[in-house]
């Protein structure tokens, strides 16, 4: 074998693209993992500035037990080099009709407790037996009945319940819009509840010392332990392909040869622009053009000179937070409230050493389409909306501003996907979890070229944003383990 020749190519060291190499790794393949960022971890990246450390924006892992960053950890022998932090304590706020803000009252366990639940968002007693009961089902609902719910909306399947809009509202913006980041009535019920089953059952609000990078910066360690290369600062141009197989890439740090590429970078890119649609027929490339994104998180992070709370993470709600698609394109188009859930974490409330003694550092995250080219006006607006609920639940953080930075969809696209079609590419997950690209008609992981796979958000796993990442890291090395097995089988 030549020295740039290797039986694997990886095209990103995200949660999906790393956590894949470092298993192919394990398992002997020769691999080259390349990113062209400096650091590993892609939409979840750590980043540090003026002795803070945190994720680059707002991210809550979830669910917490036997939960995927730490099992990949274990099997890939790097647990010493990612801690993950697990606060079990949250500040989530629910605004009132009469617009009062009241914090989500501690629980004993990690677990949400249903009568807590009620009282804090004033459940009249007689829903409360029939919501409890809804709730139950829910998470205990066998796997095969919630597949039957493939291809219906968590709306339309959630409105049937007919719950107080309260809980519809926390079940809806404290929980879906943040895991999901697609508007309720686009997303599958199907793939919905096998989540929610997951937070409910196993506790959600799980993150990493020094930021979430860390998990995906171990992985890559792992590669280099197992005998194979990383290679940082190498963008991948174009994924060569020689009589309908991949043969390799070309990168700006040189060309590098495999008979098989597994695509991190995103479906739509690989196929769009990487491996370009003219190598693709006409009706895979028109699929892949029509799948749908996430929307985007966008917000602040306000380094602050004093501490303003305690929590190390929490969701800002009301009745009116839960977004439908039609409620999106009204804000969009500026016909409509902008006002939705809002997301906030301090990472040194669950890792101390996350800032400077005395300081504190607060990020928020709030919806936002995934156009990298939004102007400033409309990014601010759409920030501003989540700037006043926050400055509501803590009127003295303004004061306390030493510094803020401002992230965008610009920012998410440019760390982690190129944008190739119009108005895509700042998205928050990949791929929207919706109605028609979940289940059975979720993206496949093998592309119609011989030896081309994706791995990460867009096709292959099941979950929460970094964790269906890992989920799909860990089925693709499966898959690509057995294809490598069977050419070397029939050569
Ligand atoms: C603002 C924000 C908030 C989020 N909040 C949460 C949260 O609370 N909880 C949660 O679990 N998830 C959250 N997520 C989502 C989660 O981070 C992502 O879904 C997940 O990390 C995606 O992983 P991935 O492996 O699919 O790809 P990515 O993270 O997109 O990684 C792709 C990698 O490929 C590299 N790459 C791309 N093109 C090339 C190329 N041409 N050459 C070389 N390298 C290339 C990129 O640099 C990147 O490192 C959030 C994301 C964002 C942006």
């Amino acid at each position: 074998m030549a020295d740039n020749s290797y039986d694997v190519i990886i095209i990103g060291a995200g949660f999906g693209g790393s956590s894949c190499a470092g298993l192919l790794a394990k398992r002997g393949l020769k691999v080259l993992l390349l990113d062209k960022n400096a650091n590993a971890g892609g939409k979840a990246m750590s980043l540090s500035k003026n002795g803070y450390t945190y994720t680059a924006w707002v991210v809550i892992g979830a669910p917490v037990e036997d939960n995927l960053y730490q099992q990949v950890l274990d099997e890939l022998e790097v647990a010493d080099l990612a801690t993950l932090a697990i606060p079990g304590t949250q500040g989530s706020f629910y605004k009132s009709p009469d617009g009062t803000y009241s914090r989500m009252p501690e629980a004993d366990t990690d677990h949400l407790d249903p009568e807590i639940i009620f009282n804090w968002l004033g459940i009249p007693e007689e829903h409360q037996e029939r919501t409890l009961e809804f709730f139950t089902n829910m998470a205990l609902m066998e796997p095969e009945d919630v597949a039957e719910l493939e291809g219906q909306s968590f709306d339309d399947w959630l409105s049937s319940a007919e719950l107080p809009r309260a809980l519809y509202a926390f079940i809806v913006s404290l929980c879906c819009d943040g895991m999901f980041m697609v508007p309720v009535d686009k997303l599958d019920a199907a793939e919905a509840i096998t989540c929610l089953q997951g937070v409910f059952v196993r506790g959600g609000g799980v993150f990493c010392e020094g930021g979430f990078g860390k998990v995906a910066e171990a992985y890559c360690e792992a590669v280099r332990r197992y005998g194979s290369e990383v290679m940082m600062g190498a963008r991948v141009r174009r994924v060569i392909v020689e009589d309908g197989s991949v043969a390799g890439v070309e990168t700006d740090k040189g060309q590098f040869e495999a008979p098989i590429v597994i695509s991190n970078a995103g479906l739509q890119p690989t196929v769009l622009k990487l491996v370009g649609d003219e190598h693709f027929d006409a009706d895979y490339a028109k699929r892949v053009r029509e799948l749908v994104p996430s929307y985007s998180l966008i917000g602040y992070r306000y380094f602050l000179n004093k501490p303003v709370t305690d929590a190390p993470f929490g969701v800002v709600f009301s009745d009116g937070s839960p977004w439908t698609q039609q409620r999106l394109d009204e804000a969009a188009a500026g016909k409509g409230s902008r006002e939705g859930v809002l997301y906030f974490e301090v990472p040194s409330n669950y890792d101390p050493n996350a800032a400077p003694e005395g300081k504190q550092m607060l990020m928020t995250g709030c919806f936002c389409p995934p156009d990298p080219d939004l102007s400033k006006e409309q990014l601010q607006a759409w920030a501003s909306a989540g700037e006043e609920a926050l400055f509501g639940v803590f009127p003295e953080l303004e004061a306390a501003i030493e510094n803020k930075d401002f992230y965008t969809t610009r920012n998410v696209s440019a760390a982690t996907r190129d944008s190739v079609l119009s108005g895509v590419g700042g998205e928050t997950i990949g791929l929207g979890q919706i109605v028609g690209q979940c289940g059975a008609s979720k993206p496949s992981i093998e592309a119609p070229i011989e030896g081309l796979f994706f791995v990460g958000c867009d096709a292959g796993g099941v979950g929460v944003g970094t964790q269906q990442a890992i989920d799909s890291g860990i089925k693709v090395a499966d898959a690509v383990e057995r294809y490598h097995q069977q050419r070397n089988d029939a050569a």
